[in-house]
């Protein structure tokens, strides 16, 4: 378990990998899945895995469910699976909107509607930045301040605001230049000896604060943040306290408080948004992946009335827009995903198998020599690994920690999903894996997953 030996071949048995597919693995092979239904994917080989990640912390409800099918099956019928957002209006549509509204308990005013989570950052920064050129056409708002430690996608907009040096690295310099960033809010690698919530919370403050002073308070139009950090540092939630602080300094200058959940949004954090835990309301938020739990490419841009009303007053349009998006088959998918998650309790159901995730976690694995930090929020946990539990000083990056893990741990006989993760300890260097299960696993589920985390 602990010695960790140079990276070995991956077995070649069941591994597949396409020659015509360009994807960022080149070199890897995976194994070839044939069908999926509820938590378990079913390999060729005759082997089951389960899916202790749901996909990319996607598939909320499990895969193949007969009922979200049937839902954009019947839109598919109708003949209308894609309608123009920009000429035409769909009932579906219409429900979905109002669904992800009656979620907020109505403190956000409108959704607009992308296929992914990276369109929806970019949505949201172009919404940002219009909204104060509607109030001025020479603002001179256009500084965004983001985090280091952090995921907001792939495009040339959302990886800007991303602090993620290893994925930022080959686009340098033509990813936004008017981004600034401040560190996360990471306690285990950031707190000192002794240090209260309070104080830590005080301190990220004051950091934001003299990062508006540096850049001149006038010129930010708004404050990224993830309210668990996702893929970049492996579910590490706010500190108590925290989004309101930040938010607070952000409407002390003007500014707007943006929460990036695509990742920790629709219930995985075991509210259906995590700032419904301290009820810190954004003004702009962007949702994805359990939206549509992966049945359709779906994501959206959560708006506040503050930023709605600006635009009535003003152009009365947002300037933005693309081929697909709002179609018909996607809404269809994401209703009857959230109509199953409402009406089932499934956001209920992932605090309480939350909470014992916790538990049995911290009972496997917390005296493990090699796992530093045990953390998340509702079914969204991180497991980071170092070298030097004391020192903390995290594995050589060389080695592959995390991906080798996922490479065992899919691998008979644990068959378990993982995801992993690297550069959480300095951007370089650091390796995580994360459990995201489906919001409906049961007690025996949550059992297998921390014995198969502990085991492999
Ligand atoms: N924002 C966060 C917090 C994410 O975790 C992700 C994806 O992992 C994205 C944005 C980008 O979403 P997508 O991959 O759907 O473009």
């Amino acid at each position: 378990h602990t010695t960790v030996t140079p990276k070995e071949d991956a077995p070649s048995r069941n591994l597949k990998r396409t020659e015509f597919l360009l994807d960022r693995n080149l070199h890897k092979s995976f194994p070839l899945v044939k069908s999926a239904c509820g938590n378990y994917i079913n390999l060729v080989d005759g082997r089951t895995v389960f899916d202790a990640t749901s996909g990319a912390a996607v598939s909320c409800i499990g895969h193949g469910d007969k009922r979200v099918i049937k839902a954009m099956y019947s839109v598919l019928n109708t003949g209308i699976p894609y309608l123009a957002t920009t000429f035409w209006a769909c009932e579906v549509v219409e429900e979905l909107c109002k669904e992800l509204i009656a979620g907020t308990d109505g403190k956000m005013a409108r959704v607009y509607l992308t296929g992914s989570g990276s369109e929806a950052m970019e949505a949201a920064i172009k919404l940002a930045r219009q909204v104060f050129y509607e109030k001025d056409p020479a603002t001179r708002r256009v500084n965004f301040i983001a985090r280091e430690g952090s995921y907001h996608g792939n495009t040339i907009g959302a990886l800007g605001m991303s602090g993620h040096p290893v994925r930022r690295a080959p686009y340098e310099p033509f990813l936004m230049d008017n981004v600034h960033h401040v560190t996360a809010c990471n306690p285990y690698r950031q707190r000192t000896d002794g240090e209260s919530d309070t104080s830590f919370v005080a301190r990220k403050a004051a950091e934001l604060e003299a990062k508006f002073q540096e850049l001149g308070p006038e010129t930010v139009v708004a404050f990224v943040a993830e309210p668990v950090v996702g893929a970049a540092l492996g579910c590490v939630p706010s500190v108590p306290g925290y989004l309101k602080a930040m938010r607070d300094v952000c409407h002390k200058h003007g500014a707007l408080f943006i929460l990036d959940e695509v990742m920790s949004g629709m219930g995985r954090c075991g509210t259906l948004h995590a700032w419904q835990d301290e009820d810190v309301v954004p003004d702009l938020q962007t949702i994805g992946k359990g939206m549509g739990g992966g049945y359709q490419p779906v994501a959206a841009v959560l708006i506040s009335s503050r930023v709605v009303n600006i635009l009535l007053n003003g152009s009365g349009q947002f300037i933005h827009g693309q081929t697909y998006q709002g179609m018909p088959v996607q809404a269809a998918a994401a209703l009857e995903v959230q109509r199953i998650v409402r009406e089932e309790g499934l956001v209920d159901n992932v605090k309480r198998q939350g909470l014992y995730l916790e538990k049995c976690l911290r009972s496997r694995l917390a005296g493990h020599p090699n796992v530093g930090d045990i953390r998340g929020r509702g079914l969204f946990w991180g497991l980071e690994f170092v070298k030097n539990k004391i020192t903390k000083e995290p594995f050589d990056a060389r080695l592959g920690v995390a991906q080798r893990i996922l490479e065992a741990a899919i691998s008979a006989p644990f068959n378990m999903t993982m995801y992993p993760g690297t550069g959480c300890a300095d951007g370089f260097r650091g390796d995580h894996v994360i459990l995201a299960p489906a919001y409906n696993v049961t007690k025996e589920d949550i059992e297998h997953i921390a014995r198969v985390a502990s085991d492999v």
